[in-house]
């Protein structure tokens, strides 16, 4: 890997961050707060949160097996992604290259920051080659992108180019692993200490079924984290969101068993899709959804709008011609999905 200060923005390593009033007042027992222009009512909500969430890290830190110094939270892990871009990528010099098809954010993020976005076609089982991604790299190419299992393929990526890429690669790697709780391969959390270059993505938005508090993690050195911190909004991770959070994570055995039935279901449902007249191919999936070749997926897709059902119509994304995704849902809704299927001629 270069030098880290080779691979941040001038104007970022040399940042020096917003400090709050509750990241100067630190430690120390204290009743009475007249240092953030809060309001004395409104008890709790008038406070300001934990701009570093403490408490929330120090919860999630024992469950992923990461010291809270390597852990960034983000409103979303498409907070990450953004920041990633804002450290890393100098907007219309800077580059980054990216499996296709992959998760649309990483290619919105590049626009919104104005960095070129550069494609690398996935094969036909939707695995990805490391020297391919590495012929698209020049000496402005910054960052990475790989998404394991990927969205909208559901599959995983080869665990053994994955790590050739980040060995070869000399700048930063970022592996999505949003759907990593529904895989049997193993998570990158435990290869961290080895890979400098790396960056792990996780969410509470899928397998901790929290999508509605908006909240991602982002797991890479400290060095790295610290300049995440640096960038970030202050309070970005509002009180509400640490709170339910927090609930989440007690509840961590709970959350095992939904990973669980969810994981049952998928082999139940997929069994009865594959069987289906419109169906022509479930692709694997190692995610908690599937993606399927279908005889006219766009048509598919209205019909069952009209009965109620949504899935996502994947037609106009590369390699996913007549690709319909669908998320494992509970059995009722599964169940709705294949009734509504069998009729449709
Ligand atoms: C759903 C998903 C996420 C989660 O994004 P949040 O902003 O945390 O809700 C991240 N990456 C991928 C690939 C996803 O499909």
């Amino acid at each position: 890997m270069k030098d880290l200060k080779e691979l941040v923005r001038p104007n970022i390593w040399s940042l020096k961050p917003y400090s709050s009033a509750r990241d100067e007042y630190k430690g120390f027992e204290a009743s009475v707060f007249l240092d953030a222009n809060e309001s004395p009512f409104n008890n709790p909500n008038n406070r300001y949160p934990d701009p570093l969430q403490i408490d929330l890290k120090k919860m999630i830190s024992p469950i992923k097996g990461v010291p809270a110094d390597n852990i960034f939270l983000g409103n979303g892990s498409d907070e990450a992604i953004d920041i990633i871009y804002r450290i890393f990528c100098t907007p219309s010099v800077d580059n980054v290259v990216a499996i296709e098809p992959t998760y649309g954010m990483y290619k919105v993020c590049a626009d919104v920051n104005d960095v070129e976005y550069r494609k690398v076609l996935l094969d036909d089982s939707f695995q990805f080659s490391a020297d391919r991604l590495l012929e698209a790299c020049d000496e402005k190419t910054k960052v990475i992108f790989l998404c394991s299992p990927n969205n909208p393929t559901g599959n995983d990526l080869d665990a053994k180019e994955i790590k050739k890429l980040i060995e070869t690669f000399q700048g930063i790697v970022i592996v999505d692993e949003a759907y990593s709780d529904f895989s049997s391969s193993e998570s990158l959390l435990k290869k961290l200490d080895n890979y400098p270059n790396l960056i792990v993505l996780q969410t509470f938005s899928k397998a901790w079924g929290s999508a509605a508090i908006r909240l991602g993690m982002a797991f890479a050195s400290a060095e790295i984290i610290s300049i995440f911190s640096k960038v970030k909004y202050p309070y970005n991770i509002n009180r509400l969101t640490q709170k339910e959070a927090r609930e989440i994570l007690s509840r961590n055995s709970d959350v095992e068993s939904w990973v669980k039935t969810i994981i049952e279901e998928r082999s139940v449902l997929i069994d009865k899709f594959s069987k289906l007249d419109c169906c022509i191919k479930v692709y694997p999936t190692d995610a908690n959804f599937f993606l399927a070749k279908v005889s006219n997926a766009t048509k598919i897709y209205s019909y069952l709008v009209n009965n109620g059902i949504i899935v996502r119509n994947r037609n106009n994304i590369t390699l996913c011609n007549d690709c319909l995704r669908v998320t494992i849902g509970s059995r009722q809704e599964n169940d709705a999905l294949i009734e509504s299927l069998s009729k449709y001629k």
